[in-house]
């Protein structure tokens, strides 16, 4: 009886392995059949419980606990002039917990360097628009000091090149769409910014990537940078390791006002 037993018991385990052999060289996308040569027949196969995601919580304007405050309306000490370093930002900070580009003072650049980043920012064009073009509230945000989100006031009729309207990685990708509130409004961008690889001989190796929401609207989607962004000429892409954020004073009296600035390390 034991013979016959263990007869019938070897025989169907051959045929389900006969089975699953067949399953799994017809349908290869499932790493847990390939790992077992079995399908997953419990809900429970399919679960991952570790390592459990990090828990955070939301402060003051929704800043998630483990972001890095760069801008709180409270002080501009995270910051310095990026013309001379060591030397304090030298913008103006207002009342309504915001800053503007003090003209022609310069660029100012955080302290700390960063490498792949998510970044809040909130920021605002004059509510009376100075001039037309490239020179109606100009600034930009540039990651790791190289490249270049474009801040404008885009809202309206200000046309000008569409890879240098707001929301555009500077002369290199359009936003997808003009996502602009109006002159005098608060605006918000989110990026997420992958920062290239370069290699031990300086070749790039992995290309930047940028992602943009720009009021909640997708205007950069997962978009390639191809190196520096240039007022003239072709990108450059010359070895670097993490860098600063940078902040823009276009000269020429833009008004551009930032505020709740706030970063996360990916
Ligand atoms: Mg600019």
């Amino acid at each position: 009886m034991k013979k016959i037993t263990l007869f019938i018991v070897t025989a169907l385990l051959l045929s389900c392995h006969d089975q699953a052999q067949e399953k799994d060289s017809t349908t290869s996308d499932s790493t847990q059949r390939q790992e077992t040569g079995k399908e997953p027949t419990d809900p429970k196969d399919t679960e991952v419980w570790e390592p459990e995601p990090a828990k955070i919580s939301f402060g003051e304007h929704n800043i998630p606990s483990d972001a890095i405050i760069l801008f709180d309306g409270k002080s501009l000490d995270p910051w310095q002039s990026a013309k001379h370093e060591g030397q304090p930002a030298d913008w103006i900070m207002n009342e309504d917990g915001s800053m503007t580009v003090r003209d022609k003072s310069g660029d100012i650049q955080t302290k700390e360097n960063f490498g792949s980043i998510q970044l809040h920012i909130e920021w605002k064009n004059p509510s009376e628009p100075r001039a037309d073009g490239q020179n109606r509230g100009n600034s930009g945000i540039y990651l790791q000091n190289r490249y270049e989100v474009q801040v404008l006031d885009s809202y309206g009729d200000n046309r000008t090149y569409s890879n240098g309207q707001a929301g555009s990685v500077y002369k290199q990708h359009a936003p997808l769409v003009n996502a602009n509130k109006p002159s005098g409004e608060w605006q918000t961008y989110d990026i997420i910014f992958h920062a290239p690889k370069f290699d031990s001989e300086g070749t790039k190796v992995r290309a930047a990537r940028l992602t943009v929401l720009h009021n909640g609207v997708l205007v950069q989607d997962h978009a390639e940078i191809l190196g520096t962004t240039e007022y003239i000429g072709l990108p450059k892409n010359i070895a670097h390791g993490d860098a600063p954020i940078k902040l823009q004073d276009h000269s020429d009296n833009s008004g551009v006002s930032y505020r709740n600035i706030w970063v996360r390390k990916l």
